[in-house]
């Protein structure tokens, strides 16, 4: 596994600065406040420092389901996923309307499928296994897109029998692959075209350049984009061209990545039009709305991004609308993932040690939780950003700056690479990192063989388990047990 650098730089090669916060990271005033941006909506803290989530006291979820767990506030989720509904795309009415597909990787299982049902989003998939999750719910397969860069032939007679919405071709091979499928199945495969724009956007900044060297979609600059268009058409009947697909990057809070990106995209849906007197119906603008993982990130809300990115596609469009005034302009659609699982959830753990080491600048304290990499790879994989706050009960110890770890054989192996906890804290406290709803039970692992933590939903007063906890015998299932000499002579 890649173990970031900056985790590294910062925790292991480098002696100075050590024990000293970052820029970012003010000296708190009050240790036990909750920041909103951060906490699902949800959760609130009792007079005696206790975390609740919708009406559950933290304590309680410890002692009746145990630590480490991903804790989710349910109504939070489904309020997220309806903000992107109905705020989202209620600025796109004035253009041709706009979907919101949520993009299943963040965090998927049957539970978290039936809520997007329910709150009638769409689905996004990139694996047969993920399919899988739609299909066990009964999700509309109308309403589900399948993605991924090598979707494998049964992955795409999966998609094709359930009867998708759209595959998001990437590939030459799979355009002929699809087809192929498509007319041995007799049916018409939806498809919408991957385009690699040349945007790359993260955070606050983004970069656009012409051409790009990624693994995903069709190059804008190298016209394989148009030829994929042009290949796709040539497969008459058995391939539906649907329209234009690009996802410019994720955690982003500045909507001109989406203009640029948006921008091309145009250009190259009016190209078509001109030469293929094709209109394609939808144009997909992907995910990558940014969430607050700490207090140095302040979102957007859905109905702001709505109303930004709808001002955004309707001026791109406007040449194109002037242009075509018989043209049915595309329907736009967005896949957010982060931006609707992330904040909805907590991880909780119980810390076990509380060590300090001494360093050139001072001493740095290590808390060390009972979990780490497995369930949440992110810090380790990217150097990403986490906060933390007791759970378990109030102190009014003076803030102490501690470095949260995991319990794994890595030294990389942070789980919160700096925060501010009140100095009393001792093994058995609880701690909760909030923003773990997207990318952590998705991307967990069992690394040291360690069975993964369950996910809890609370809602109205009720917690119950929507992914169980693993056991060691879950993990020994796998093994194929060879019998040991002395058993074959017995
Ligand atoms: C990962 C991904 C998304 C979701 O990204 P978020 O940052 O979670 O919003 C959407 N679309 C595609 C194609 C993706 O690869």
């Amino acid at each position: 596994m890649a173990i970031n650098m900056r985790a590294h730089e910062a925790g292991i090669l480098h002696a100075e600065g050590y024990g000293a916060a970052p820029q970012w990271l003010p000296f708190p005033t009050d240790v036990m406040e909750l920041l909103p941006q951060l906490w699902p909506s949800n959760v609130a803290r009792d007079a005696s420092g206790v975390l609740s989530i919708a009406g559950i006291p933290v304590t309680d979820i410890a002692r009746d389901f145990g630590t480490a767990a991903y804790v989710v506030d349910e109504d939070d989720f489904r309020s997220r996923a309806r903000a992107f509904r109905d705020d989202f795309t209620a600025p796109f009415a004035a253009v041709a309307g706009a979907d919101v597909y949520y993009a299943g990787k963040a965090f998927l299982c049957t539970a978290v499928a039936r809520w997007i049902m329910e709150e009638g989003l769409n689905l996004d998939t990139c694996s047969g296994g993920e399919l899988a999750v739609a299909q066990r719910v009964g999700f509309p397969a109308e309403r589900v897109a399948l993605h991924g860069n090598n979707k494998s032939v049964p992955e795409l007679r999966q998609a094709l029998e359930y009867g998708i919405g759209r595959i998001v071709v990437d590939s030459f091979d799979e355009i002929d692959r699809v087809a192929r499928l498509a007319s041995e199945l007799g049916v018409t495969a939806p498809v919408m075209v991957r385009v690699t724009v040349g945007v790359e956007a993260h955070t606050h900044e983004f970069i656009a350049t012409a051409h790009e060297d990624q693994k995903f979609g069709f190059s804008l600059a190298g016209g394989q984009a148009r030829a994929a268009i042009d290949a796709i058409v040539a497969k008459g009947e058995s391939l539906r061209l649907l329209g234009l697909h690009s996802h410019i990057g994720s955690q982003i809070f500045d909507t001109s990545g989406f203009e640029i990106a948006a921008r091309r995209l145009v250009a190259l849906h009016t190209e078509v039009a001109d030469e293929h007197g094709i209109a394609m119906p939808e144009m997909d603008l992907g995910g990558g709305y940014g969430i607050a993982y700490t207090s140095e990130h302040e979102p957007l809300t859905p109905g702001q991004l709505g109303t930004q990115m709808a001002e955004l596609v309707d001026r791109e469009l406007k040449e194109f609308r002037d242009g075509h005034p018989q043209a049915t302009l595309p329907r736009i659609s967005i896949e957010p993932g982060r931006a609707i699982a992330g904040p909805s959830a907590f991880t909780l753990y119980e810390i076990g040690t509380v060590k300090d080491v001494e360093v050139s600048s001072g001493v740095r304290s290590y808390v060390s939780v009972d979990g780490g990499m497995s369930d949440n790879v992110r810090t380790a994989l990217y150097g990403a950003d986490y906060s933390c706050t007791l759970a378990g009960r109030r102190s009014d110890a003076e803030p102490r700056l501690v470095r949260v770890v995991g319990r794994h054989c890595e030294s990389g192996d942070i789980v919160v690479m700096d925060e501010y906890l009140p100095g009393d804290i001792v093994p058995g406290d609880l701690i909760a990192v909030p923003g773990t709803g997207a990318y952590c039970r998705s991307l967990s692992n069992q690394y040291n063989h360690t069975p993964r933590p369950p996910v809890l939903a609370v809602r109205d007063g009720v917690a119950r388990v929507i992914v169980r906890r693993e056991t060691i015998e879950d993990l020994l299932a796998l093994d194929v047990d060879e019998p040991s000499p002395s058993q074959e002579v017995r």
